[in-house]
């Protein structure tokens, strides 16, 4: 089966997990710290702050900036849930604004539409790791007073005129899960050029309490701190990522090449002057194509290869949205785009033998 995702554990990780054992030292620590300082260096941002999944990272982002409840956030209907899902935490009300087709990232001009006076902020995702109109975006935010979170769950290394994601956003959040671009099973973290904020993740993962001074709580937190072993893990990951960057672009590359002239087929679009990191190689199965969506991702199945949909329905039609006053017909181009991607392997094990067989596989069907 080639499988669409395949997360890569070299001896270096095992390695780097035994030693942390061995240390003695297994909860948050010096490889905490360490991964911390690399993190923010790749990103070109001053602090990175590492939490315990790309969830944590998002909700303690929206805390670190004040988002308080009954501020509105504006974001994507188009993404993973808990994208949406911490702005409901802080106690906040996710407002969305519809995507732009081609991209699959949020538009723009449609967030323009949703800035009432109760607007905080705006949470763009970088979706299947294609920076979004970052420019466009910040932009609004500077002209209504709005802050920035980052989702970069889907887009380590990737860039936008030259610069990482995690660098446009007064925050941003990363996930390193099992299934990301670099991972360490379950793992998160923040940038932020803001020292405050910075300050203030740093409490919030740790029930409230600075780093000097133990057992005074100057706020709610939670425990959302990273453990030594998996901050090993994502240090030696860290090691890999332009290699595995690389062999994500080269095979989407080598995907499109053989898929573009398929008919009802049609290929990722890049937007100019992104680096896109191809977290996921998404096409759209058009009308003209000879079978449905879910026609081809049966057949292909059956055919020995494994693809998925991300997203089969956009985020305001699931019952815990569809009760916040949203319904079907809000969000058309989302709600169009949800029924024809389909998302192909594209991690970097993949052989090009096996980039063959899912491109015939395709095509002959
Ligand atoms: C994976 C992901 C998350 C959540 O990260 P976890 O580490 O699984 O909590 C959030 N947003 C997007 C876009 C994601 O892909």
């Amino acid at each position: 089966m080639i499988n669409i995702s395949k997360p890569f554990i070299g001896e270096e990780e095992k390695q780097a997990v035994l030693d942390v054992m061995g240390s003695g030292m297994i909860v948050q620590g010096p490889k905490v710290k360490e991964l911390e300082e690399k993190f923010a260096k790749l990103c070109g941002t001053k602090y990175a702050v590492a939490l315990n999944s790309g969830t944590a990272a998002l909700h303690t982002a929206l805390y670190a900036m004040n988002i308080k409840p009954g501020d509105e956030v504006i974001t994507t209907p188009f993404s993973f849930v808990a994208s949406s899902n911490c702005i409901v935490m802080q106690g906040a009300v996710p407002v969305f604004a519809d995507i732009d087709e081609k991209t699959f990232d949020i538009d723009p001009k449609k967030i323009k539409e949703k800035i009432t006076k109760k607007t905080k902020a705006i949470l763009p995702v970088h979706l299947y790791g294609q920076v979004c109109d970052m420019k466009a975006i910040r932009e609004i935010a500077d002209e209504h007073n709005l802050l920035i979170l980052e989702d970069a769950c889907q887009a380590v290394n990737a860039e936008l005129d030259g610069k990482k994601a995690g660098s446009f956003g007064d925050t941003a959040a990363f996930s390193l899960y099992a299934t990301k671009n670099i991972m360490c099973g379950e793992g998160g973290i923040i940038t932020t050029n803001n020292e405050k904020y910075a300050e203030f993740a740093k409490r919030f993962r740790h029930h409230g309490q600075s780093e000097q001074t133990r057992y005074e709580y100057y706020d709610l937190g939670y425990n959302y701190r990273m453990s030594d072993t998996a901050a090993a893990i994502a240090l030696e990951q860290l090691k890999r990522l332009e290699n595995f960057t690389k062999k994500r672009i080269e095979n989407a590359a080598f995907l499109t090449e053989q898929l573009r002239k398929i008919k009802g087929i049609t290929t990722p679009f890049i937007q100019k002057n992104v680096k896109h990191v191809f977290h996921q190689y998404t096409v759209k199965v058009e009308e003209d194509f000879s079978l449905s969506r879910d026609e081809l991702l049966t057949k292909l199945k059956a055919g020995g290869i494994n693809p998925a949909i991300f997203y089969p329905k956009p985020l305001h039609m699931h019952p815990f949205y569809l009760q916040m006053n949203h319904k079907e017909g809000d969000f058309p181009v989302a709600e169009e785009v949800s029924k024809k991607v389909l998302s192909l392997p594209v991690h970097p094990l993949l052989t090009k033998e096996d980039i063959q067989k899912i491109c015939e596989g395709i095509r002959q069907l």
